[in-house]
């Protein structure tokens, strides 16, 4: 499977780019994880929103789900959108797109279905929303998405059995906060033996979030918004 970095950056984008977003492909299958802010004109760029099998919303923090209110214009009089979101908690996000004709919204806490050719699995994270990481296998590949999370007990059986980690690196200095420090989430990720993978930068300088990580972890990639990377 590919996976499609649309954007990178939290809880705002820098200049030029765009908040939490990717575009993971196999065959004629694709899902989208996360439509933040300016992810939606990459997708454009990509494919026709209306042939993704589904979308995943992590968890209802604008700079993961901004570009959703836009969306809903491009599918206006086409066919629903199936969208995975966390629905236990109401939040004005959620009725937004509750309000939404475009979108089909289905639960994602206990997520564990075939969705196209991708088998997803979600995970509940800690952050101050539920938020909820994805493990996505096809073709005997597994990727795991963290989403935004502190550190908690589904970290492990989350990767177990992943080959790759797409980890929320916004808090590369280990300060108390709502995101993984990054050599502590590099760490767990390095005794997974998984390859990690680094994203939500918080800055432009990605450098103390991949020091941070490779003190602990052989393999540690910073991805790039715009690149196809293959899981
Ligand atoms: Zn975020």
């Amino acid at each position: 499977m590919e996976l499609t970095v649309l954007g990178k950056y939290g809880p705002y984008a820098q200049p030029g780019g765009a908040t939490s977003g990717y575009l993971l492909e196999s065959g004629a299958s694709a899902v989208v994880m996360d439509l933040g802010a300016g992810t939606l004109a990459r997708l454009l760029a990509r494919r026709p929103p209306e042939t993704l099998d589904a979308l995943f919303l992590s968890h209802l923090h604008a700079d993961h789900m901004s570009d959703m209110l836009t969306l809903r214009y491009y599918l206006s009089g086409k066919p629903a959108l199936k969208v995975f979101l966390p629905m236990e908690k109401p939040c004005p996000e959620l009725e937004l797109l509750r309000a939404c004709p475009a979108f089909e919204l289905r639960e994602i806490a206990g997520l564990d279905e075939r969705v196209g050719l991708f088998q997803v699995r979600s995970f509940a994270m800690t952050h101050p929303v539920p938020s909820y990481a994805l493990k996505i296998r096809e073709g005997g590949r597994t990727l795991l998405y963290t989403a935004d999370s502190t550190l908690n007990d589904n970290w492990a059986p989350a990767l177990e059995g992943a080959d790759v980690c797409l980890m929320d690196a916004a808090n590369p200095e280990g300060l108390p906060g709502p995101h993984i420090p990054v050599r502590e989430g590099a760490g767990l990720v390095a005794g997974s033996g998984a390859a990690l993978w680094l994203t939500h930068f918080s800055s432009v300088d990605e450098g103390p979030a991949v020091r941070a990580a490779s003190e602990v972890c052989p393999e540690v990639l910073a991805v790039e918004e715009g690149r196809t990377y293959r899981v």
